[in-house]
């Protein structure tokens, strides 16, 4: 689906600095200490696989007469929770006629039944016919590369780039941003580029934009006025506002989808230069082991373009 068309020269890098209730609690157990995990899909015919994937977890010495005494209980308190009880009664009624199937087992739902599908496919037509790939993966990964990309479910690339298993350490978020190094507010991303570069010694990390991107779109459209109407993602996206402030200043007059593309495309930018922040993607660039791609698929055109980060030494000024 997707072809490569060309390989660009890069945007000219920029050196400006990206600007920097309570909940309700809900706590599930998969199962109890005493037992074996449940078992969804299974390193044999998945078809074999036991049915039950959800468990009621009775206590211990807590038979199904109690579980559904607990079960009934359970229901009389939340009939009177107002308009949600209704939906949670008729999840605690699924969930109950469940328990009560001759073998204990319920029928896989499509969701679940796609999923099988889908690792049956993989196991047979990829991992049984490269057992020597996956024995060397066994013993570990090499991975070439790491990768940025969107989570949106048109741009895996692993799909895209037909990239292969232990290729790439790859990081999916909204709209493949890497934020400046933070120990605090983004250790999530910190972590994965730090165990990239340092003990995965990828050669190359590739930022992959792409086209229609709802997280670019949505900081095209945020005010960033002190209003917040979302939780995350104003916060999230505001990352790349160097992006959305470099277009809007150079390219205002355009229509704002047009506007939309090209900040997809700064984005990327805006995160090499955000990879310039962690000292040891610094070290990697300087010594020579590490560069920056940066990526942008368009999957209404069918094409790819990919940019090398510039990224030379000054030469020493004696003062
Ligand atoms: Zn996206």
């Amino acid at each position: 689906m997707s072809t490569i068309n060309s390989f660009l020269t890069p945007p000219a890098a920029r050196l400006s600095k990206p600007a920097t209730s309570s909940r309700p609690i809900t706590t599930a157990r998969l199962t109890s200490s005493a037992s074996p995990p449940p078992s969804l899909i299974q390193d044999k015919p998945v078809f074999a696989a036991p049915a039950p994937i959800i468990h009621p977890i009775p206590r211990e010495g807590m038979g199904k007469d109690s579980y559904e005494e607990a079960i009934a209980e359970l229901e009389k308190l939340l009939s009177v929770k107002g308009e949600l009880a209704p939906v949670v009664a008729a999840k605690i009624d699924q969930i109950t006629a469940d328990l009560q199937t001759e073998n204990g087992s319920a029928a896989l739902s499509p969701a679940v039944e796609r999923l099988k599908t889908g690792f049956l496919t993989f196991k047979q037509k990829k991992y049984n016919l490269r057992p020597g790939l996956f024995s060397e993966l066994a013993r570990g990964q090499t991975p070439k590369y790491m990768i940025f990309a969107c989570s949106d479910s048109r741009v895996c690339p692993s799909h895209v780039l037909d990239i292969q298993p232990g290729e790439a350490f790859v990081v999916r978020n909204v709209a493949n941003m890497v934020p400046a190094y933070d120990q605090i507010k983004y250790a999530g991303t910190g972590s994965a580029v730090e165990y990239a570069v340092l003990h995965l010694k990828v050669q190359e990390i590739v930022v992959i934009g792409h086209s229609a991107c709802g997280g670019i779109k949505g900081l095209m459209s945020f005010p960033y006025d002190g209003s917040s109407s979302t939780d995350f993602i104003e916060d999230w996206v505001k990352i790349c506002l160097p992006a959305k402030t470099k277009v809007t200043a150079d390219h205002g007059s355009t229509a704002f989808g047009d506007q939309c593309v090209l900040c997809e495309k700064e984005a990327v930018n805006v995160s090499l230069q955000n990879l310039l922040s962690y000292p040891f993607v610094r070290h990697g660039l300087v010594n020579g082991t590490l560069a920056l791609k940066g990526g942008y698929y368009d999957f209404i055109k069918g094409s790819f373009e990919l940019w090398a980060l510039d990224f030379s030494l000054s030469p020493p000024v004696t003062l």
